[in-house]
């Protein structure tokens, strides 16, 4: 059937078409200049304009695929993590396509979007392989086999900030616009990586290898804009920016790597908003080429959030003959990531 996939876990409106992992149209619309004089998402806000945007949003995504709502044969929505407001309004206007269409729901995980995302594109994910996801609420390493059916393997998790979080936080401290991950992404063009000395957390040889840590490098950042600040020098602000950008660079894919190489796996699959980062990108290749890992990493406006990768999971769970969700399905905005499909949980093989 043709899945149309329904994201309002944040700041976007987000409405795609897939069918039989082909992305057939996608719409996004974002209230993020309005949360940007606020400096973060404001929940009230970003509640208020997936109502404005809903349904505009879904019928352009329609255009686009050149389809109709009648051509709709399942819808998938973003039940959780994310804002409870925001979250609603997705999942009520799910309900009420599912239920008018006389089509299955289900009910999905936020960041198993963001993993099927990266199926859109160059065919669909081996079995199995690693998939480091980036984005603005979460860092994990995981191990992934059958998305629409196998628990999904936490290798490990940021014990802290999420590696977004330290973009968006250090952008904030050295002045730089919201969102602050593109703004670091700019200025460090035009900086040294070199020129900041910051740590690379958890990569000792006693360390978890696969856990991440970023608020000390939001700290570390902060005490060198200080201490230029103390003796009265302006800090660099791109030298800064990409300092932090190496350090997370660095830490990132060296940890990816290595969960590679550790569990014999071939493929990593960089997925989430951060992944949107250049240097990121940059270093994942060369470090992958020379490890013999394949790539995989979705283009860039697949990388955001957007219905897309929601419609893509919608895709997988009713390709899988997986149960629908039941048309009282709840949010659940703290959900952790256990399986793609939040509900029903799929019986256990
Ligand atoms: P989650 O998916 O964890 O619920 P989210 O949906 O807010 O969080 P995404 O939309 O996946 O997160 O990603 C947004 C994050 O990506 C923000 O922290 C933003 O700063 C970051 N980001 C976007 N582009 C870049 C870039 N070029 N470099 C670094 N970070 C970036
Ligand atoms: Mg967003
Ligand atoms: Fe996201």
């Amino acid at each position: 059937p043709v899945v149309l996939g329904i994201e309002s876990s944040c700041d976007e409106t987000g409405a795609g078409l897939v069918r039989d992992g082909v992305l057939l149209g996608q719409a996004v619309a974002s209230s993020m200049d309005e949360h940007a004089r606020y400096g973060g998402v404001v929940p009230e806000i970003a509640a208020r304009a997936h109502v404005h945007a809903m349904a505009p949003v879904v019928r352009e995504a329609l255009d686009r695929a050149g389809l109709t709502l009648r051509d709709v044969g399942a819808v998938a929505v973003t039940t959780g993590p994310g804002l409870s407001g925001a979250l609603q309004v997705g999942v009520a206007a799910a309900k009420g396509y599912a239920f008018s269409l006389g089509v299955p729901l289900y009910g999905v995980h936020h960041l198993a979007g963001h993993v099927a995302a990266a199926g859109l594109a160059g065919g669909p994910l081996p079995n199995p392989c690693v998939v480091l996801i980036v984005s603005g609420g979460h860092t994990s390493l995981l191990l992934v086999r059958d998305l629409a059916r196998d628990p999904i393997v936490h290798l490990g998790d940021t014990l802290d900030d999420a590696a977004g979080e330290c973009f968006d936080k250090t952008a904030r401290i050295l002045g730089l616009p919201y969102p602050g991950g593109p703004a670091i992404d700019r200025a460090a063009r035009d900086g040294d990586p070199g020129a900041v000395r910051l740590p690379r957390p958890l990569t000792g040889p006693g360390d978890a290898p696969y856990a991440f840590s970023f608020s000390g490098l939001k700290t570390a950042a902060a005490r060198w804009v200080e201490g230029h600040r103390a003796a009265g020098v302006e800090p660099r602000v791109p030298d800064a920016a990409a300092s932090l950008q190496e350090a997370i660079a660095d830490t990132l894919t060296r940890k990816a790597v290595r969960a590679c190489t550790d569990h014999g796996i071939r493929t990593l699959v960089v997925v989430g908003g951060v992944a949107a980062n250049s240097r990121i990108r940059a270093l994942t290749e060369q470090r992958c080429a020379a490890a013999g890992i394949t790539l995989r990493v979705p283009p860039l406006p697949l990388c955001t959030d957007n219905g897309a990768m929601v419609a893509a999971i919608g895709d997988l769970l009713a390709r899988a003959g997986a149960e629908p969700a039941p048309l009282d399905v709840s949010i659940d905005p703290s959900a952790p990531l256990e399986y793609a499909a939040l509900t029903p949980r799929p019986r256990a093989r």
